[in-house]
Parts: C-alpha cells; sequence; structure tokens
C-alpha cells in the first residue's frame, strides 16, 4: 500500500493494525471544525492526516460542521471552510451537521437520565465551579444530584420547550464528584441558550456542549478513528463514557495528536477573530494571516502545504515550527512553475544617451531556466529604462557590484550600461541616471571581453506597466512577545506595526494581462501573486509570497 504521507506515524501504525487484525473493516475519520472562524494552517495538518488515512487504506472522511454553539457560528464560515479544504485538494465522502443529530443527541440524554445518569442541576455556572473541586481537591455533589427520574424527565423537557431562562438549569451526566479526573466530575451535556442556530434556527433552545455531542456524531457517521489534538486527551474517558452509557452501537475511538504551532503568528480562530475585529488586518484572507484564505491570497499552493505539513509529521509531542520552513516549501514548488520576469519596486529612470532616441529593440529572455519547457519571451528595450533604487549607490561600500558613479554593469537579458551621470532636483534627490551602453556586449552574443561583477533588472519605460507591491513580514513579533514579561499585555500588544510595506514600481509588458492569483517569480526580488482583491482592470496589485532565498535550511535525513 503506498504511503502517502511521505512517511509513517503513530495515528497511522494503529490504523494498518486495526486493518490486519480485523478490528474495523474501513476505516472512517473525519474534519470536524466549529464554524466559528476561517481555517488556519494548523488545520491543514488535521485535514491533511484524516484526508490522506482514509485516502490510502480506501476508506472515507466526512467533513462535519461541529455547529453546537450558535453564539459564535455562521454560514459564512460554513461557506469559506468548505472552500478552504477543496483548495487544499480534498473532496469529502458527506458533508455532516452536528445540528442534523439534534434529535438523536436529544433522545440519547433521555436515555440517559431515564439509567440515571444524568440530572437537570439548578446551580449557577460559578456554583458549578466551585463545586467542581480542583487537581487537588475532590468535588462536591451537587444538591440537585439526587432528583429522581420523573422529575428530571418533567424538568429536562421543560428545558427544551423553552421556560426557562439561559443559565437556569442544565443537564450533567452523573459520573464521580471525586473522580481524579476533573472532566469526569459531572460534566454539562446539555445548556439553555435562547439562541437562533444558523441551521436550526429556532427549534431548539438547548443545545449539547461539545464533550457530550462530539462522541455522539462520530458514533452516528460511525467514525472509526476519531482524531483530535492532544488538549483533548484527558477528555478521552469521558468520550468512551458517552459512546458506552448511551448505547452507541458504533464505537469510535479518539487518538490525540500534537497541534502544529508556528513562529511570529497566532494559531487559535478565536485570536485570529480579535485581529480581524479590531482591524488590524484587513479581514480573515489578509495575506498576513496563517488562515488557509490568507495563505492563498498571498500566493502559497496546496501543493506547498500539504508538502509541509507531510514533512512536519504527526507526533505527540507539542512543539512550535519555524514559519521560515513553509515558506521553504512554498519557494520549492514554485520555482520551477512560475515563469521568471523582471519588476522594479523603487523606480529610477535611466537614460541611455548613446542609444537612439525613439528605437526598440526587442530582446530575447528564457522564461525559467528551471523549467526547459518554459520556453522565451521578447522584451522591449529602449534609450529609456527604469531600474530599481535599491540597485545604485552615490556613495557605494567596498564590494559593491551594482550601479554607481563610473561603474558598469549587466542589464539582464540586454547589454552592459556604465553609470556617467547622476541627475538630482533641487533638493538633492537622485531623479535619472545618465548611462551609455555597449553594443558588442548584448546578452547571448557570446561577448567575451571584459567581465561586469553585477547584473540588475530593469523595465523599459515607455512600455513599463504600473504596479503595486505589497510586502509582508511577521505578524506578530515573538521574540518580544516571549521576552515580556509584564502579564497585562495580550499577544494584540505585540502585532507587528510594520508587516506590511506598499511600493509602487513598474512590471515588464508580459505581465501585464496577469490575472488574480496568477504567480511570477521577478528576478532577483521574489515570488509574487496577483491580488485578488485590490487588483482592477487598470490596476495591478502584488503580494509578496516569499522572498528568493532563505539562511533558512531543513534536514534532510
Ligand atoms: P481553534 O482554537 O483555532 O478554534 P479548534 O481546535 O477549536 O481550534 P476546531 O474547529 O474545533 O478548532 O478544529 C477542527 C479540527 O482541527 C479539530 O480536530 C482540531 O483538533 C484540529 N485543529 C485545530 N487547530 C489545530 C492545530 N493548530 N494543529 C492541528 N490540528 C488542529
Ligand atoms: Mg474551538
Amino acid at each position: 500500500m503506498e504511503n502517502t504521507q511521505g512517511k509513517t506515524n503513530f495515528i497511522r501504525n494503529i490504523v494498518a493494525e486495526d486493518l490486519k487484525e480485523g478490528r474495523c473493516k474501513q476505516v472512517i475519520t473525519r474534519f470536524p471544525p466549529e464554524p466559528n472562524g476561517y481555517l488556519h494552517i494548523g488545520h491543514a495538518k488535521s485535514i491533511i492526516l484524516n484526508f490522506e488515512l482514509a485516502d490510502e487504506f480506501d476508506g472515507k472522511t466526512n467533513l462535519r460542521f461541529d455547529d453546537t454553539n450558535p453564539l459564535k457560528e455562521s454560514t459564512e464560515y460554513v461557506k469559506s471552510i468548505k472552500e478552504d479544504v477543496k483548495w487544499l485538494g480534498y473532496d469529502w465522502d458527506n458533508m455532516c451537521f452536528a445540528s442534523d443529530y439534534f434529535d438523536e443527541m436529544y433522545k440519547r440524554a433521555i436515555l440517559l437520565i431515564k439509567k440515571e445518569k444524568a440530572y437537570v442541576c439548578d446551580l449557577t455556572s460559578d456554583q458549578i465551579r466551585e463545586y467542581r473541586g480542583t487537581l487537588t481537591e475532590p468535588g462536591t455533589e451537587s444538591p440537585y444530584r439526587n432528583r429522581s427520574i420523573d422529575e428530571n424527565l418533567s424538568l429536562f423537557s421543560r428545558m427544551q420547550k423553552g421556560e426557562f431562562k439561559d443559565g437556569e438549569k442544565v443537564l450533567r451526566a452523573k459520573i464521580d464528584m471525586s473522580s481524579p479526573n476533573i472532566n469526569m466530575r459531572d460534566p454539562i451535556l446539555y445548556r439553555i441558550s435562547h439562541t437562533e442556530h444558523h441551521n436550526t434556527r429556532d427549534k431548539w433552545c438547548i443545545y449539547p456542549m461539545y464533550d457530550f455531542a462530539h462522541p455522539l456524531e462520530d458514533a452516528i457517521e460511525g467514525v472509526t478513528h476519531s482524531i483530535c489534538t492532544l488538549e483533548f486527551e484527558d477528555h478521552r474517558p469521558l468520550y468512551d463514557w458517552i459512546i458506552n452509557e448511551c448505547e452507541m452501537e458504533n464505537r469510535p475511538h479518539q487518538y490525540e495528536f500534537a497541534r502544529l504551532n508556528l513562529t511570529n503568528t497566532v494559531m487559535s480562530k478565536r485570536k485570529l477573530k480579535s485581529l480581524v475585529d479590531g482591524n488590524y488586518v484587513d479581514g480573515w484572507d489578509d495575506p498576513r494571516m496563517p488562515t488557509i484564505a490568507g495563505l492563498r491570497r498571498k500566493g502559497y499552493t496546496p501543493e506547498a502545504v500539504r508538502n509541509f505539513c507531510r514533512e512536519i509529521g504527526v507526533a505527540k509531542a507539542s512543539s512550535i515550527v519555524d514559519e521560515r520552513m513553509l515558506e521553504h516549501f512554498v519557494r520549492e514548488d514554485l520555482l520551477p512553475k512560475v515563469p521568471r520576469t523582471m519588476a522594479v519596486m523603487k523606480p529610477i529612470k535611466v537614460i541611455i544617451t548613446n542609444y537612439p532616441e525613439g528605437k526598440i529593440e526587442m530582446l530575447t529572455a528564457e522564461n525559467n531556466l528551471d523549467d526547459p519547457n518554459a520556453g522565451v519571451r521578447e522584451i522591449p528595450f529602449s534609450r529609456e529604462i527604469y531600474i530599481d533604487s535599491a540597485d545604485f549607490m552615490e556613495n557605494p561600500p567596498k564590494k559593491y557590484y551594482r550601479l554607481y558613479k563610473g561603474n558598469e554593469v549587466r542589464l539582464k537579458n540586454a547589454y552592459f550600461v556604465k553609470c556617467n551621470e547622476v541627475i538630482k532636483d533641487d533638493d538633492g534627490n537622485v531623479v535619472e541616471l545618465h548611462c551609455t551602453y555597449d553594443p558588442e556586449t548584448k546578452s547571448g552574443s557570446g561577448f567575451k571581453g571584459r567581465k561586469v561583477k553585477g547584473t540588475i533588472q530593469w523595465v523599459e519605460a515607455s512600455n513599463a506597466v504600473p504596479a503595486e507591491f505589497r510586502l509582508y513580514e511577521p505578524l506578530i513579533l515573538d521574540e518580544a512577545l516571549k521576552e515580556s514579561e509584564d502579564e497585562n499585555k495580550s499577544f494584540l500588544d505585540f502585532v507587528n506595526p510594520n508587516s506590511l510595506e506598499v511600493l509602487h514600481g513598474f512590471v515588464e509588458p508580459y505581465v501585464k494581462n496577469a490575472k488574480p492569483q496568477d504567480k511570477f517569480q521577478f528576478v532577483r526580488i521574489g515570488f509574487f501573486n496577483v491580488d485578488p482583491k485590490y487588483t482592477e482592470n487598470n490596476k495591478l496589485v502584488f503580494n509578496r509570497i516569499v522572498s528568493l532565498k532563505s539562511s533558512f535550511k531543513i534536514d534532510k535525513k
């Protein structure tokens, strides 16, 4: 059997073993997001794990919306989650909603009451917390714990009919208030919330809690391996208790793995939502966000995200992954795929004084040296071009090989030019460079005369296409956050104020008709994506996906 995950992991080993030993016939997994925000790269790890396990072993994966908290959920989020899972390259067998099972869950709750395994409790949420005890002290039993079955049935039915206010009563499991596992100390199963639900509208005013709903959802769908993140490890005894006591026919098992954390960002929908709501970013799909929608808009590819998730693997131990590792996979994926063209982000005009006025010459440029099939294109050249002001210095340091007065450089795909004169405005700003070119030095002509050490990119002025370049830096200043000892500060105090730089320059005419989400390598600068939000008919906006190089190396074991 092909292992599409590249390497094995403990969950895959369990699945393989269960199939081999006949403990399950077909593996069924699910990806169960709560539709209370957009998916992030951490979710991608879970999506890839669940879908690829099923793919590899001819199983099935459901996309299930865990929509049990109507206060925070919406159809906007349902829509974006579907789009993101598809974009990552996965297709679910069934699309399910926890809310589709509310009737079934209600019945199972009644079964628990009838078995004296659940009771209606009138304690307030503060009291419930107090009675719960601590890690070192046992809890105290609720005075409502020994209500009769009939009283519980009647009260639960009245809860469901809407006779009580939010928070007035809850349904609790009757397990063990002195259990060393706090999750087993009579956890809440149902709460009252007079809130309209995105699916069931006003049908219900009681909603099941995650710990009650989740195992039932899994069992109803016939999930065999219910994979979740480590923080649910202590909930597993409760998961098993619910499956048992609710007498579910299918008996799914829960397995936990470490969630993905990345440097220089935050990875929780709640925190991401506060960045959106606080206008720190321009929406869930801001390219600085670690959301799937943000990464897509920035220009990341599904292949890169998948390769990254496969490489980090699935383990039991928590860790923080360097975001540069994700960038490494983006670079690796884009390098052979996208055309190489020229752009100047901070233009400065160059006049080639010995080049005939009015003449436009077409030069040939390779589209991508890493892709033999990418072919060549024609680029115009004339007496007036733009170069990037970053490639010129008035007072260069030693070993500066780009342009300065008296120095000669190669214009990529074109000629050698030498700078003779620097033109300034009244304020002393450099506005124009006067250069001469050497016709003998045309690229591809085999010129062997002298050598120059610097090669710079350029764009012919009369055909240059104006463009906006949006350059992104990490959103959260990790080091400062780590070092801060001020407990009153939140991650919002460490949002990088310089996470976006906007520049206006030019791209070569080849790029003129680019469509949103088209990707380019701008030579010597980086990989760029046509921004789908700000690009208009006559306005090209590029997001920098990633720079060309990084000092970061990944271990190839
Ligand atoms: P968040 O705190 O971001 O809201 P969550 O766990 O509450 O995360 P869910 O919508 O419940 O979000 O998550 C759906 C699935 O994705 C769950 O199985 C969850 O364990 C998994 N998941 C969430 N975050 C990560 C992460 N950082 N790494 C791996 N898996 C994750
Ligand atoms: Mg959550």
